[in-house]
């Protein structure tokens, strides 16, 4: 059973700051998908980090989503994709365009609509609470509800503006 390998407790290095990500512990990666490509495949040892890489990669809608590495590097091994352990919290990654959304609008009905990272450190500071990634398309999906009521109330009222009385 005893392969070759040496045996490693590292099991990623951060991607900013290259601090060593240690098994069985939390590490962090990117929203976006192709910093999760295989080729990219950040980790981050911190949201800080996380952060930092953001403006590097001009990132408009991204944040960091939690993850927890192996508890070995046997486990990590089994693993189809290095590092997919807690993966669960981001698979609905693509959004499935049905035909009535694949119409060429400039936002569509799953688009994002809030700033992920802002909400995610107002909740932050307020509770020392994390933010699952779901939580960015159900409030996305709020918005959208209360932007469409006032878009229907300028529409009633003949302007071409939605202003803020059209959210009261
Ligand atoms: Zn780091
Ligand atoms: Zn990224």
């Amino acid at each position: 059973m005893a392969g070759t390998r040496r045996v490693s407790s590292i099991f990623r290095t951060c991607s900013t700051c290259k601090k060593p990500i240690a098994y069985a512990t939390r590490y962090y990666v990117c929203s976006v998908s192709t910093c999760q490509r295989t080729a990219t495949n950040f980790a981050f040892c911190t949201v800080d980090c996380w952060d930092a890489h953001v403006p590097t990669f001009r990132h408009k809608d991204a944040w960091a989503e939690e993850m927890k590495s192996p508890s070995s590097q046997a486990e990590a091994a089994a693993l189809p994709i290095q590092g997919a352990a807690n993966r669960n919290i981001a698979t609905k990654k693509e959004p499935v365009m049905n035909e009535e959304a694949a119409k060429p609008s400039e936002a569509t009905s799953e688009d994002v609509l809030i700033v992920a990272s802002k909400l995610k450190s107002y909740i932050r500071a307020k509770s020392g609470m994390n933010t699952s990634a779901s939580v960015i398309d159900a409030l996305s999906g709020k918005v959208r509800k209360l932007a469409d009521a006032a878009i229907a109330k300028a529409q009633s009222e003949g302007r071409k503006t939605v202003m803020d009385r059209d959210f009261e």
